[in-house]
């Protein structure tokens, strides 16, 4: 509408050259068109769509560096939210008046500097000469070798030689792979710690891995460069006393939930939640930018425009009239490295849970098709009160519903707590998850409307008794689609051991069938090993419908294998 304004002010100044007449034609002509704007969009709306913009152009801009959870990007952002809600007149739910509800990630591993091997008391340089395993056992092991290292003390030597040469055109050949069994069979055979090798002239590619998952082997194995071995134990005859140390410590980063609470003494609270966390420079490897060179990741679809929808409706609520519900707002970190933040929320929720009405999550709803208007509904089967409530032939948007309570977002971690969902999003794009989600291309008129669908419903359910909450079946995922059998699990995408955490079984499912239960983890799909999420998609991938194999997983200490047939 700016546009058609301009043109319509530029003929008023170029007209006064005109006759009398003319003028008047064009200044009745000018004034339809202000009234027709004044129609579409009021001034309020106008304040809105301001705010809108402000919010998305901070939190999507180059100086957050893209929000990556635990950066100094997501600390700008926090403090912003946090600055919002507070001038929103929403208060802090913790007692010491802060809005943030710290939680830790697992960011992979590091390699303590306490890290050190020895021989004949000289030190070794760390990261040099040689670098621990990311799966090595942390302990301190020494022993005297004497003779031939090939007759072994209790440390023993591990030559890539062999392995590398045998299986040189072997394309599934895993060195790690074989590395781990070694160590795990010269450790029956004796051995209190392993040095390994490559005498040969075929390249390794053994580094230490930040984010390897594999399980630790029960003896302190390390990798010494060839240099080294030729400059320290060369001739592999004659006395030499050896020390291991090995210290592998796990990275962790602090991530933060920004809660805001508004408190009507009401004995219900509705949850609204935006995740505000996004990729950063992609350093977590979930960009789908195919360059070489890092990029800032400012995601502003993806979710600066549901934060900011977020601390609009707080804003909104607090002046409404809605006074049967507390309201609770949470702008949720660590979304995209899997949930984190909703999880720890609902693991150490601030409030009560059991008296959640509802939650309502905003993700990516900044990228309406003005052409289709197009507006996904999640968790529509999560209450029985909801088809009552949601708009299903609006005016405005072409609604399309999905039943499920769980799905790519964090309704999903309320949706667990038997909390009725719904979660809203305006699609996706070319820009999803890459450099280019930028400010310039969210369609603020749309997310307006977007927010007023959602403060209708909002409003329609506060005069309402508390909802009652229903189990669906799980997302079908795009992912999902592509694979011809499934197991009828929730995978927990924040468990950081080794294997896939169980979250959640649905009924009548291979899993549930198999014996599978919530809290397994399982380790092994057939001869396919399974250390996370992906490694599983990938292994599920491999098998066809009716098909039958054996399933191992740990079930706390004990190590099951099951049947299962898909
Ligand atoms: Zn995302």
């Amino acid at each position: 509408m700016h546009g058609l304004l301009f043109k319509d002010c530029r003929f008023v100044n170029f007209a006064s050259h005109y006759p009398k007449i003319m003028k008047y034609i064009l200044a009745v002509l000018l004034l339809c068109s202000q009234v027709s704007v004044a129609q579409k969009i009021s001034k309020s709306d106008k304040k809105i769509i301001k705010s809108l913009q402000l919010h998305i152009n901070y939190l999507s801009d180059d100086k957050l560096e893209g929000r990556r959870t635990g950066s100094a990007g997501e600390k700008l952002a926090y403090e912003y939210i946090s600055t919002q809600f507070k001038n929103a007149g929403i208060s802090a739910v913790n007692n010491d008046n802060s809005y943030l509800q710290p939680f830790e990630v697992n960011d992979g591993k590091q390699v303590s500097t306490e890290t050190g091997f020895w021989v004949n008391d000289h030190a070794l340089i760390l990261n040099k000469d040689f670098f621990p395993f990311a799966f090595s056992a942390n302990s301190t092991v020494q022993c005297e070798v004497s003779q031939s290292l090939k007759e072994k003390g209790e440390i023993w030597f591990y030559d890539l030689n062999d392995p590398l040469t045998q299986n040189a055109n072997n394309p599934h050949f895993d060195l790690q792979d074989a590395v781990i069994k070694t160590v795990a069979d010269f450790e029956k055979k004796g051995a209190t710690g392993v040095v390994v090798y490559n005498s040969s002239s075929i390249p390794d590619k053994i580094k230490f891995e930040e984010k390897d998952k594999a399980e630790t082997t029960r003896i302190p194995v390390i990798y010494l460069s060839a240099e080294a071995k030729v400059k320290y134990l060369a001739d592999e005859i004659g006395t030499s006393k050896l020390k291991l140390k090995v210290q592998v410590d796990t990275k962790k980063r602090t991530g933060h939930n920004v809660v805001g609470y508004l408190n009507n003494n009401a004995a219900t609270t509705v949850i609204l939640g935006a995740h505000y966390d996004h990729l950063g420079y992609g350093e977590d490897r979930n960009s789908l930018y195919a360059g070489t060179s890092p990029m800032i990741h400012n995601g502003a679809d993806d979710n600066a425009s549901g934060t900011a929808a977020l601390i609009e409706l707080s804003k909104q609520l607090k002046a409404s009239g809605n006074k049967n519900n507390n309201y609770l707002f949470i702008a949720f970190s660590g979304e995209e490295l899997g949930l984190f933040g909703s999880k720890y929320f609902t693991e150490h929720p601030l409030i009560n849970l059991s008296n959640a009405n509802y939650m309502i999550n905003m993700d990516m709803v900044g990228r309406l098709n003005d052409s289709t208007r197009g507006l996904t509904i999640g968790g529509f089967g999560t209450s029985p009160v909801w088809n009552q409530l949601v708009d299903t032939d609006h005016r405005y948007f072409k609604i399309k519903l999905d039943s499920s309570g769980t799905g790519p977002s964090d309704h999903t971690s309320f949706y667990r707590k038997d909390i009725p969902v719904l979660f809203f999003f305006t699609g996706t794009h070319s820009d999803y998850h890459k450099p280019s989600d930028d400010a310039d291309k969210i369609n603020y008129a749309g997310q307006l409307q977007l927010m007023k669908y959602i403060f209708n419903l909002i409003s329609k359910a506060d005069s309402r008794e508390k909802l009652a909450f229903t189990k669906t079946k799980e997302a079908a995922t795009t992912a999902k689609n592509s694979f011809k059998v499934s197991l009828g699990i929730m995978p927990d995408y924040t468990y950081s051991g080794n294997g896939v955490h169980v979250d959640g079984v649905s009924a009548g499912k291979a899993a549930e069938k198999a014996g599978i239960k919530t809290g397994d983890v399982i380790v092994q799909l057939g001869e396919h090993k399974v250390s996370d999420v992906q490694a599983y998609m990938s292994a599920l991938g491999k098998f066809n419908k009716g098909e039958a194999t054996k399933v191992k997983l740990m079930r706390g200490k004990e190590e099951l294998v099951l049947d299962i047939v898909f």
